[in-house]
């Protein structure tokens, strides 16, 4: 498996004993490019809705002008952000 983890994800793997294909124990959110379906996690935003389990949004191959970001709670439920 191709490794697509940044410099700074890979620290902060080491850093968590975290094992790349499991979900990490850092408080995370699964990032999912509705395009081409690519699954990473993702750190947690503050700026990310309560409950926010998944974030639809391009991946940096597929985004073009126009990005939508959708935020997804653990049911697969779309949560609105107010
Ligand atoms: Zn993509």
């Amino acid at each position: 498996m191709k490794d697509t983890r940044s410099p700074i994800e890979r620290l902060i793997d080491k850093a968590t004993g975290y094992v790349p294909g499991t979900p990490p124990s850092w408080p995370h959110v699964t990032l999912r490019c509705p395009k081409c379906d690519k699954h990473r996690f993702v750190p947690r935003d503050d700026s990310d809705p309560n409950g926010t389990f998944r974030v639809d949004a391009n991946c940096p191959g597929c985004a073009g002008d126009y990005q939508e970001i959708r935020y997804f709670d653990s049911q697969g439920k779309e949560i609105i952000p107010q």
